[in-house]
């Protein structure tokens, strides 16, 4: 069974948790560089990717995140986190950095300043997903090797990506019942 850690500096770290456990892996809260050391993916919540940003920097974890992610270790990033792995993004505040990972450019609260947060059926990975959005970003362009596994109808915006072993969405899969998304990067990590 993978050990998958949910990083635990802000955001919905609880939630992810228990999707993961539901989905069939064993899950951590990740804060320090040796918990980060311990798991065999990371999934890197919703909340704020400003304030993650700096947290992760005075924890000392931006570089070995960038390390483990450029090793190869298999991540998912759900709307901040999205933006975490995202090697450029859009509407950032001064200086803000990212994780990086994903050849893509990543809006930030694109959707939100045309509506805060709304709800939308679409099809992830070809399966039907019911997706929660708040004050979400939404992918602006990616690179060759980047595969889209959703799009939104407002606007047919990107809102799943994956390359490799990084997969990220704008929306909020822990906060339905909907143990899918988790189930399939789960299954991304037995397959890797
Ligand atoms: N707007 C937030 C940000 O820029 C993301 C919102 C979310 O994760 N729900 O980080």
């Amino acid at each position: 069974m993978p050990t998958i850690g949910v990083l635990a500096l802000q955001g919905s770290v609880r939630e992810h948790v228990r999707m993961l456990q539901e989905a069939g892996a064993s899950a951590i809260a990740v804060r320090r560089p040796a918990e980060l050391d311990a798991v065999d993916g990371l999934v890197i919540p919703g909340g704020e990717s400003t304030t993650m940003w700096k947290l992760a920097d005075t924890f000392d974890l931006l570089d070995p995140l960038r390390m483990r992610i450029k090793e190869g270790m298999p991540a998912y990033g759900s709307c901040a986190g999205m933006i975490m792995l995202a090697d450029r993004i859009e509407d950032g505040v001064d200086g803000q950095q990212t994780i990086g990972g994903i050849d893509m450019v990543v809006r930030r609260n694109a959707f939100g300043r045309q509506v805060d947060s709304f709800e939308a059926d679409l099809d992830f990975a070809g399966e039907p997903v019911h997706a929660i959005f708040i004050r979400a970003p939404w992918v602006e362009s990616v690179g060759a090797d980047v595969e889209v596994l959703g799009i939104a109808e407002p606007g047919d915006r990107i809102v799943a990506v994956r390359q490799g072993p990084l997969l990220a969405t704008s929306f909020h899969p822990e906060l339905t019942g909907d143990t899918r998304v988790h189930r399939y990067f789960v299954d991304m990590l037995r397959e890797l």
